[in-house]
């Protein structure tokens, strides 16, 4: 969930594989793991949106790394594809 919508929903083991949304991507990375053990982990910028003025299109725009135009003309339903039900215009699996 992001800004009280579900952004992203898999089985465990699809998610955890194959995080398709940019925000899930970005918790995931920020996982302490025994490879990154005493180094600063990764965060996601910015804040998340006043849920009293949330912008038009998209909730995770102003922190998103693949941002583009229809991201901030409209809100992204969830979708579903492959095995996982994603709300992002750019949902591709990351390299
Ligand atoms: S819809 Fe656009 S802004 Fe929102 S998470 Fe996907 S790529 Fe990022």
């Amino acid at each position: 969930m992001y800004a009280g919508k579900i952004v992203e929903q898999a089985e465990t083991n699809v998610l955890f594989r194959a995080p398709r949304h940019p925000y899930t991507r970005g918790l995931l990375r920020s996982l302490p793991s025994a490879r990154n053990r005493g180094e600063r982990l990764p965060t996601i910028p910015g804040i998340v949106p006043d849920l009293r003025t949330l912008p038009t299109g998209c909730r995770f725009q102003d922190r998103c790394d693949r941002v583009g135009e229809a991201c901030l003309a409209e809100e992204p339903a969830l979708q579903l594809l492959d095995r996982s039900e994603v709300a992002c215009f750019h949902a591709e699996v990351s390299p």
